[in-house]
């Protein structure tokens, strides 16, 4: 289980149908280099996920000897 730090959750996040802004995601499933966020309108009761990518810190390909 990875915790995830409360300041990167995302807030007030549109509805994708209505429009209402969302106070909090419903669910947050952390992922490797991304975390996927599970809103549900209150307005409309419409639900939809969410992906945040995140760079990854570490470097795949390291730069070439000159
Ligand atoms: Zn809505």
């Amino acid at each position: 289980m990875t915790p995830v730090d409360i300041d990167d959750i995302p807030r007030q996040n549109p509805c994708a149908q209505c429009g209402t802004p969302i106070p909090f995601p419903d669910w947050i499933e952390p992922g490797e280099g991304r975390v996927s966020y599970l809103w549900t309108c209150h307005a409309c009761n419409y639900r939809f996920e969410a992906v945040a990518i995140f760079p990854h810190e570490a470097i795949k390909h390291p730069p070439l000897a000159a």
